[in-house]
């Protein structure tokens, strides 16, 4: 179950911007190729954020649909399942422009008030 591993990349990512402070919600994009389960990720989550600071947070998924260009007739074309293929030509030689991210793109803390802090460009995972 690949998602365990990423929930607790998710939580470190999240216990380091908290810098203590209890967390509310994490945010995250989760990018279409990386094929997460969101409901296994957030099982996965809930087994890991007892005891610490995100224990009770909620973690709101964003999925990223995936895109790629054609190397050889420049198509952009979404990508929906593996083999990638360019859905113009046909060609497998695909640069995948997007769904590969898995990102903490924001943490909402437990302050007074409450606060929404970006997590720059977001952190990889
Ligand atoms: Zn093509």
């Amino acid at each position: 179950m690949h998602e365990l591993s990423i929930a607790q990349a998710i939580l470190d990512v999240a216990s380091h911007h908290a810098r203590g402070r209890r967390v509310a919600k994490v945010e995250v994009r989760v990018g279409h190729l990386r094929q997460v389960v969101p409901d296994s990720l957030d099982f996965a989550f809930s087994l890991l954020t007892p005891d610490t600071a995100l224990e009770g947070c909620r973690l709101e998924i964003t999925p990223v649909p995936a895109v790629g260009r054609c190397r050889a007739c420049g198509a952009e074309s979404p990508l929906e399942c593996f083999p990638l293929s360019c859905l113009r030509c046909g060609g497998f030689d695909v640069h995948v422009l997007a769904g590969e991210e898995l990102l903490v793109d924001a943490l909402e803390l437990e302050e007074e008030p409450l606060t929404n802090e970006r997590v720059g460009h977001g952190s990889h995972v």
